[in-house]
């Protein structure tokens, strides 16, 4: 009994320690970009979108540190989103039992979920060779490899884990330095699906809907939808028709 007992004490301890720098380059991170100056992101964020090349179809909702008092999550869609009949208009997303999405009168001057202002940052797009069809880029990785300025202004914030600060900016719903698209709360774009992709059509025309807006459960409420990723897809020639998807990870 006490040998068990032993090893146990010893596998613990083992587990302690391998999770003890893993932490620490956590909150490092965390720390880091909690100091960064709204113009130090805003300079990061503006770089990464300059790595596209061609015309942006979607944004992925950046951190900021700023912060207000709406409790809820209010996310206006940047006017000048092309073929995105929602452009320009506000979705407000409610919680009680369940969550619910609808669009509103209100005009907020930028998105916020749950009281932290986001940042709405264009995802970098590329022309593929192939088919000539264009691909949109979400790994941090890819934007860094893109830009050595885009690294140093990272470095500038968090000298030793740049990747990971990006990561971390662009992946609203987590918080590590890992990325994880499923973390990431995007408008348009692609969705990043948690389990295997449940595609929806429109009940009017049979089209395959868009992607309207993809948020992490965290986003939205941390201690009720943690394990969470809500969907909101639409269609572009019947704009009104929307329907939404839950999906667990
Ligand atoms: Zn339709």
């Amino acid at each position: 009994m006490s040998s068990l007992v032993l090893v146990f004490a010893v596998l613990a301890i083992l587990l302690a320690v391998a999770l003890i720098p893993f932490n620490l380059r956590q909150r490092r991170i965390m720390r880091a970009a909690a100091a960064a100056s709204a113009s130090q992101l805003e300079h990061i964020y503006q770089l990464v979108e300059r790595t596209g090349s061609i015309a942006s179809n979607g944004y992925i909702l950046a951190r900021t540190n700023e912060t207000n008092d709406n409790p809820g999550c209010l996310i206006p869609i940047p006017a000048g989103l092309p073929d995105f009949p929602w452009a320009g208009k506000t979705i407000e997303v409610t919680r009680t039992d369940d969550v619910a999405f609808r669009f509103v009168d209100a005009a907020p001057a930028q998105p916020s979920l749950s009281g932290k202002v986001c940042r709405p940052l264009q995802v970098p797009r590329h022309q593929t060779t192939g088919t000539g069809q264009g691909r949109n880029a979400f790994a941090p990785e890819k934007y860094l490899a893109a830009s050595e300025e885009l690294e140093a202004a990272l470095k500038q914030v968090c000298p030793g884990h740049p990747k990971e600060l990006l990561s971390y900016l662009l992946c609203a719903g987590g918080e590590s330095g890992e990325f994880e698209p499923i973390d990431q709360a995007r408008i348009g774009a692609s969705a990043a699906w948690a389990q295997s992709p449940k595609h929806q059509d429109c009940d009017v025309c049979g089209k395959r809907m868009t992607l309207v807006l993809q948020l992490p459960g965290t986003t939205i409420d941390r201690k009720h939808f943690h394990s969470g990723m809500f969907y909101l897809f639409g269609c572009v020639r019947h704009p009104e028709q929307l329907k939404s998807v839950v999906q667990h990870t």
